[in-house]
């Protein structure tokens, strides 16, 4: 286990939105271009939501997938996911001796890029000003998944995490 790369990617997805983000939905090019990151959508086997490269020149690339079945809001998702990876290879953030080996995905690794996915696309102050707004809402998951930009599973696991379900 490693809860400090987590820990240390939340803190970096906060610092993310004092720095630069203001509305919804979260600019992620604008994100990317900020940490020298070029972004790429292009067809990909299915399997595959998207990755991120860095080529022995330090050019840093996140490939997102856009295939047809991948819709907007899981793209976004893999795209912050594929930033969580950016930031732990530009930080040199620790993830554990064991994820050195190339080609290896830790879950651990996975996982704390996910937790920054969620951090970065669905910051919890918001979350939770908007929730209690809307929350009377019949379609409060649908209206806010759209202002996200993210789908509405994301979303509830997003809201069971935080505790606000
Ligand atoms: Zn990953």
């Amino acid at each position: 286990m490693n809860p400090m790369l987590t820990e240390s990617l939340k803190e970096e997805a906060r610092q993310i939105h004092r720095q630069l983000v203001c509305g919804l939905p979260v600019d992620l090019r604008e994100v990317c271009d900020c940490l020298g990151v070029d972004y790429h959508e292009e067809p990909m086997p299915e399997r595959i939501d998207g990755m991120f490269v860095q080529t022995e020149d330090g050019g840093k690339h996140i490939f997102v997938n856009n295939i047809r079945s991948k819709m907007k809001g899981r793209r976004r998702f893999s795209c912050a996911h594929e930033i969580g990876h950016a930031i732990i290879a530009i930080r040199g953030f620790d993830e554990g001796a064991e994820n050195r080996q190339l080609g290896v995905r830790d879950p651990v690794v996975e996982r704390a890029c996910n937790v920054f996915a969620a951090e970065l696309l669905m910051p919890d102050g918001v979350l939770k000003e908007m929730w209690n707004q809307f929350r009377r809402e019949i379609d409060v998951l649908e209206q806010l998944a759209k202002w996200f930009g993210v789908t509405t599973s994301a979303l509830s696991i997003r809201l069971k995490e935080l505790g606000i379900i």
